[in-house]
């Protein structure tokens, strides 16, 4: 008998465990269906900790001047994780243009398990 209602705690500790992991699954998800949709408003969206903790750890973005796509890491931001997503659209920099001495804000597109596209170091 004990070792049923322990097998039973142990279970129900798993489970509560995992429902803020399916929430932030959720959050992140519902924000990414936005983005297909209509890309906006990118406001309300998932903090950085949601997403990394949801498995959404790259956030896929276009450069608004010149369009070139990349990835950013974003376990592997500086930003505090309490920050929301949608705050890095201007915190963001595209590399080619900050050559050019241009500051473009970045198009959010879509949180991804991995990275879409090659790094572009250039
Ligand atoms: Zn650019």
């Amino acid at each position: 008998m004990t070792n049923i209602l322990a097998a039973q705690s142990a279970e129900m500790r798993a489970k509560g465990e995992a429902m803020p992991q399916q929430a932030d699954k959720l959050l992140c998800e519902s924000w990414n269906e936005r983005m297909w949709s209509d890309g906006e408003p990118i406001d309300p969206s998932p903090t950085i900790d949601q997403a990394v903790n949801a498995g959404f750890s790259w956030l896929e973005i276009r450069c608004a001047r010149c369009k070139t796509p990349s990835d950013v890491d974003l376990a592997a931001m500086k930003h505090p994780p309490t920050t929301f997503v949608h705050d890095l659209a201007s915190r963001l920099r595209c590399r080619k243009c900050a050559k050019a001495g241009r500051r473009p804000s970045a198009t959010l597109l879509q949180l991804g398990w991995q990275p879409r596209h090659p790094r572009t170091e250039a």
